[in-house]
């Protein structure tokens, strides 16, 4: 027999808030986030915003997207999409509402932290020849050592060709790394505060220890590494100077724990947001609004530059889409809304010092909405209204989606912005979503399949929803 609630308990079931894990709402959920999550680790092979354009457009492609053709008034359930230099991806589909009533737009970043080759990036010394690189993003450089790495990027050669390079993601290729220091000679190392105990300069990358056979050649082991450069890719020495190329963790995107149930990979943020992104916009073939999902680059480094948020980029895109219907760019942006859908930092059980446990985010909770981010007193971030954050609760809430609200730590402690008050500067409502996040910038980073799947569901119902905003 169940017994009656008690008056105390009805009220508290009415008034208070009680948290429950994805897996306590819904145990099965983890089998519908492993198929999604399969997906989700192709992606993961993209290490870099280059990699996600290449791979992206081939699949708009065959979701029936086109290239924007600029003045061309697009009718309802049309698709198609805008590249940006090869690291910026717009993909819209339109809504059965005209242009006028608002877009619903969904940004997510692609670029990740990495280690960016210096522009004379090869040396030889002790008979051994590097790369010498440039952090790209916050990263704890320690964590950089002693793991495989792979190398990606572009070469632009003097004839105007471009040439690409990736050496490490296929089996069978050779792998590169950071060496660290043996622990029986490494006591004064030891001592040393950890952002001193790797420093920067120390981030070489090696990559040969074999000379080239000829005595009359003093760097030998640097010849023969640019000989089989130039063998492979057709580039010299000089070729460095115009060129993008970086290191990142070579691991091949897995399943964590005995459970299977979360996923470890290099780059997740902020590849989870980018490809959730994408598959509620392939997916949503007829939304009401017109969606707009957006792949900015260069948000780990302060979001400048031509290809970052900072940039007129988007907005120039939006005044060329709505001016085909004789719209101003600033009366659709005020009717607009607008998700950063970008990590959070997740409880860690093992360091509970850094987190408020009443205001953080939680593995298996679902998408963490943060009505702000940034530092100190809320300096630099858009802090999203009541108004806005209360139109995203009603979107998940309808559409049955469990979620969680979460700072990033403990006030004073730390901190960090996304791009939300960079979007925000449109005259554009924003709210910050995502998912949270163990080990966040490191080469392993962990998140959890249900909520993965679960910010898929999230970014489907905003771009579903018929709900008008206020
Ligand atoms: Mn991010
Ligand atoms: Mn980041």
């Amino acid at each position: 027999m169940t017994e009656e609630k008690s008056l105390g308990q009805a009220l508290e079931e009415k008034l208070l808030v009680k948290p429950k894990s994805l897996g306590e709402l819904d145990n099965a959920l983890l089998d519908e986030a492993h198929g999604f999550c399969e997906g989700y680790k192709e992606f993961l092979g993209c290490k870099t915003e280059r990699d996600i354009v290449d791979y992206t457009i081939p699949l708009l492609k065959d979701r029936g997207y086109s290239a924007f053709e600029l003045g061309r008034r697009y009718e309802a359930g049309e698709r198609f999409y805008v590249e940006n230099r090869g690291k910026n991806l717009i993909m819209v589909t339109v809504g059965s509402e005209p242009v006028s009533a608002g877009l619903r737009i969904c940004v997510a970043h692609i670029d990740s932290p990495r280690l960016d080759f210096k522009p004379n990036p090869l040396f030889e010394e002790t008979g051994m020849a590097f790369f010498k690189t440039h952090y790209y993003g916050g990263i704890k450089k320690y964590q950089w050592t002693s793991i495989p790495l792979s190398l990606h990027g572009v070469v632009l050669l003097n004839s105007g060709e471009t040439v690409r390079i990736d050496i490490g993601n296929e089996d069978g290729d050779p792998l590169l790394c950071i060496t660290d220091l043996l622990p029986h000679l490494a006591r004064d190392q030891m001592l040393k505060p950890a952002n001193k105990v790797v420093e920067a300069e120390q981030l070489n990358i090696l990559i040969g220890c074999w000379p080239y056979d000829d005595e009359k050649v003093s760097a030998k082991v640097k010849l023969n590494i640019m000989k089989i450069l130039f063998d492979k890719y057709g580039i010299a020495e000089r070729d460095f100077l115009s060129a993008e190329l970086c290191a990142v963790p070579a691991f091949k995107p897995c399943d964590i724990g005995l459970d299977r149930s979360m996923v470890g990979a290099y780059g997740q943020d902020d590849s989870v947001c980018a490809y959730t992104e994408l598959m509620a916009e392939l997916d949503n073939e007829d939304p009401p609004f017109t969606t707009v999902t957006v792949f900015i680059d260069k948000e780990e480094t302060g979001s400048d530059g031509v290809t970052g948020m900072k940039s007129f980029m988007f907005r120039d895109f939006i005044e060329d889409f709505v001016s085909a219907y004789g719209l101003e760019v600033r009366h659709v942006m005020r009717r607009s809304m607008c998700l950063s859908c970008d990590v959070n930092a997740a409880v860690d059980p093992c360091w509970p010092e850094v987190f408020e446990m009443t205001n953080s985010s939680f593995l298996n909770r679902g998408p963490v909405v943060s009505k702000y981010t940034g530092s100190g007193g809320k300096y630099s971030t858009s802090d999203a209204s009541a108004e806005t954050v209360g139109f995203l609760r009603r979107i998940l809430d309808e559409a049955g989606i469990p979620w969680q609200v979460g700072e990033l730590g403990k006030t004073d402690i730390g901190g960090g912005g996304t791009i939300a008050a960079d979007i925000a500067m449109h005259n554009l409502d924003t709210v910050d979503i995502g998912v949270p996040v163990l080990s966040m910038h490191s080469p392993l980073e962990v998140t959890s399949k249900a909520d993965v799947y679960m910010l898929y569901k999230a970014i489907r119902a905003f771009y579903a929803s018929t709900l008008v905003k206020p």
